[in-house]
């Protein structure tokens, strides 16, 4: 068997172009754009290319955009102003925070000073709770809105399917199994702590892996025929690791050869495609999605800010 690949970015430049027709509309009803303010404390490199990239898709969009630029040594007090300020401005429907914040602010109350309507992200505690009670008006956080849009789009049938999530993570595993149970999917949750994680695994319809491990989930830990959704983001750079992760890739090992690194998921790849019937890859799976829906849930925030959505 050859797993069939689940095209993140094609699935995300779809839902891009839905946002951007939304987009039109909204103005052509509003006569005023949706806005999403970005928040970035300190120069921690791969944030910066993150928030770049949030703001250039946002405004391809034709929606209005603005990073906050705070410096790393900031103090609690100016980052919660600048969120006030951003919270208060009607230009901005969505706003969020760019994670890891520097070690001196407390994330948590960093992130909880985006108000509730505001919280495109989905992570803030009323935001959680509606997802939680299955109450309309909150804000699904992006990556397991995306997980979800990869799973439609394969037509995986969730009513009643046996799914297993690996790790239990605020923004992605818990949110995740909300989800799909909502759906009426069987969900069963794994962790560290998972006394054996590929019996369980491989009872699976639908696997999805966001543990942070180059590699965990085998073709051992698939049952065959399932749909993988690897979440996973990790940069391998040794060569042995890499050397195995990348088995049956030829140009992905040659890349790898003269980069010395490469990106790679929770799930083994080759092994993966010998016995899933769809797979996410990394890169180009679940990540674009996650951008994707970013834009999809600011535009929900300024139609329902504007009284013209659910
Ligand atoms: P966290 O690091 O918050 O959590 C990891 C989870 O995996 C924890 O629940 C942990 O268990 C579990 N875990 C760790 N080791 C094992 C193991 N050996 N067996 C079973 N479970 C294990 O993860 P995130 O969800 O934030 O991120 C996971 C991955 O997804 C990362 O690579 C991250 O970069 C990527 N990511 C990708 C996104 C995208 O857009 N594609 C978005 C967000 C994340 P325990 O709770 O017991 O510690």
């Amino acid at each position: 068997m050859s797993a069939r690949i689940l095209d993140g970015k094609a699935l995300a430049a779809k839902i891009r172009q839905r946002v951007a027709e939304g987009v039109q509309d909204f103005v052509r009803q509003v006569g005023d754009r949706p806005g999403l303010g970005v928040v970035l404390v300190g120069e921690d490199p791969a944030s910066a290319v993150y928030v770049r990239n949030k703001e250039k898709s946002a405004l391809e969009t034709g929606m209005h955009s603005e990073i906050l630029r705070l410096p790393a040594e900031a103090g609690r007090g100016e980052v919660l102003d600048a969120i006030g300020r951003m919270a208060e401005d009607p230009r901005f429907h969505g706003i969020l925070v760019q994670l890891p914040l520097p070690d001196h602010l407390d994330e948590e109350e960093i992130q909880q000073a985006v108000p509730p309507e505001k919280d495109v992200d989905g992570f803030h505690p009323v935001s959680a709770g509606k997802l939680l009670l299955g109450q309309k008006g909150g804000f699904v956080p992006c990556t397991p809105k995306g997980i979800l849009a990869l799973l439609d789009e394969a037509e995986a049938p969730l009513e009643g399917a046996e799914v297993v999530i690996v790790g239990r993570s605020n923004i992605v595993g818990k949110p995740a199994s909300l989800l799909l149970l909502a759906r009426h999917a069987t969900v069963t949750i794994c962790h560290s702590r998972t006394r054996d994680l590929e019996e369980v695994c491989s009872r699976a319809d639908v696997l999805v892996a966001s543990v942070g491990r180059p590699g965990l989930i085998r073709g051992r830990h698939i049952k065959p025929g399932a749909v993988v959704i690897d979440v996973g983001i990790n940069r391998v750079t040794d060569r042995a690791r890499a050397e195995d992760l990348l088995a049956g890739q030829p140009r992905r090992w040659q890349r790898f050869e003269k980069k010395g690194q490469t990106l790679v998921g929770d799930v083994h790849f080759g092994e993966a495609m010998e016995r899933a019937s769809a797979l996410t890859p990394v890169p180009g799976g679940v990540g674009p999605l996650t951008v994707a829906m970013l834009l999809d849930n600011t535009l929900e925030g300024a139609r329902r800010a504007a009284g013209i959505g659910g």
